[in-house]
């Protein structure tokens, strides 16, 4: 069976990018979907050999420049990696995508020659990663005015108090802290971002409990008691950490919406082949009811048109003419249309939906966190809108 994502994808990307995408598909596939099942059954993270495994096929390095030690990749390289693992598992794209487009990018888009040299060619590896710590318990939407504090003291800086929903926080070697440092400068230019080692003095990480989504992730809280870090941990300048976060995060979003068309390309296969199997009243297969039809044609509909216009966003991208609002649009509508039709799609195939064994089930509790992730979809309509007024 020919995938309905594979068909689209063909004619949206070069020759060389489609070859790409095949074999990262394959990949997944027999690493990733043949296993996904047991891994969350035993509720265990993302294996490390796993994780070495991608890091030998040049995941964790797509868009790493080959000076970095990186494959020398675009960002549609990225993207087309979500697609291609989230088919199987959010849980296991958002690894080295995480890694990549919250861990080195802030690096890539601000760090020193001295840092991207120190980190970057490890980072591009899948060796380490680093986390992105801009979520804290009491500033989620409203990230520009950090709790966590950095105070200077002589060449150095303390750090106090704590981040949470930290992704890969298991396998990272450093954590890049947005911090107060100006609380009485103008808004916007209050904070500062540190590279902190995840085994400093004083820095004290445990995995989140509880989380029913992304479960093979690693997602971690990290407090800060008198951590203390040299000034050469500072990345970008003094006071304008929140600049670096928001730059940062204008990439992730477009990988988050690829793993919300991941989710979506694997519900409409496995639907379709459901559909055609199932039968019911007269050996009629449930896909003559026109109502599962209609569940068909939303699904295919929504992936057709949000693949080609996240793949339109990309190019912007890559040419450096992606404006803020464009990415969150295609990250809120992508995620929203994939996660009202997983809905949809468990319903359309009956009780099986509910079976972790048939897959749905994981893809639907995934698609919550492209809901809320790197933006909730409410507080970016903020950003959406303001073109709008002008
Ligand atoms: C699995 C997972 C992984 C994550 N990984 C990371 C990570 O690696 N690093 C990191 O820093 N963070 C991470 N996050 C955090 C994520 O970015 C936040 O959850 C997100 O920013 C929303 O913040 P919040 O959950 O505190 O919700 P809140 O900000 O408390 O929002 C609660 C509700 O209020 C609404 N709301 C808030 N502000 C507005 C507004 N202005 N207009 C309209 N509605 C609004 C929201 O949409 C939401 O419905 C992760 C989250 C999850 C679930």
């Amino acid at each position: 069976m020919t995938r309905r994502i594979d068909t689209y994808l063909r004619d949206l990307v070069s020759e060389d990018k489609f070859d790409f995408y095949e074999v990262v598909r394959d990949f997944s596939d027999a690493e990733v979907g043949s296993k996904i099942l047991e891994w969350e059954r035993s509720h265990t993270l993302v294996p490390d050999d796993c994780i070495a495994q991608m890091g030998e096929l040049g995941l964790f390095g797509l868009p790493i420049a080959e000076e970095y030690g990186g494959q020398g990749g675009d960002h549609t390289d990225l993207v087309l990696m979500g697609l291609a693992m989230a088919y199987h598992s959010q849980s296991v794209a958002i690894t080295p995508g995480a890694a990549i487009s919250l861990g080195a990018k802030p690096l890539q888009l601000c760090g020193s020659e001295e840092q991207k040299r120190e980190h970057l060619p490890d980072l591009a590896a899948g060796k380490r990663m680093f986390a992105f710590g801009l979520s804290e318990p009491g500033r989620g939407s409203d990230a520009a005015n950090p709790e966590v504090t950095a105070r200077k003291d002589g060449d150095e800086w303390v750090i106090n108090g704590e981040k949470c929903w930290a992704t890969n926080a298991a396998w990272s070697s450093h954590v890049v802290v947005h911090a107060m440092t100006a609380p009485d400068n103008p808004n916007g230019k209050r904070s500062t971002c540190l590279i902190v080692p995840m085994d400093a003095p004083g820095v004290h990480y445990q995995e989140m409990s509880g989380k029913k989504v992304w479960e093979q992730s690693s997602t971690g809280s990290i407090i800060f008691e008198d951590t203390r870090v040299p000034a050469s941990a500072i990345l970008g300048e003094e006071n304008e950490g929140f600049k670096v976060m928001v730059t940062t995060l204008n990439g992730g979003r477009l990988f988050i919406a690829a793993l919300a068309l991941g989710s979506l390309a694997f519900a409409l296969d496995k639907c379709r082949v459901y559909a055609n199997e199932r039968i019911q009243f007269q050996n009629k297969p449930i896909a003559r009811f026109q109502r599962v039809q209609d569940v068909l044609i939303d699904m295919d509909i929504a992936l057709e048109r949000n693949l080609a216009w996240l793949m339109h966003c990309c190019r912007l991208y890559d040419e450096g003419r992606l404006a803020r609002e464009q990415a969150a649009k295609v990250k809120v509508d992508s995620s929203r249309a994939a996660s009202d039709l997983l809905v949809m799609a468990m319903e359309m195939c009956g009780g099986v939906g509910g079976l972790d064994e048939f897959g749905l089930i994981r893809h639907h509790n995934d698609l919550f966190v492209t809901r809320v992730g790197e933006g909730s979809n409410f507080a970016l309509k903020d950003l959406i809108v303001r073109p709008l007024q002008a």
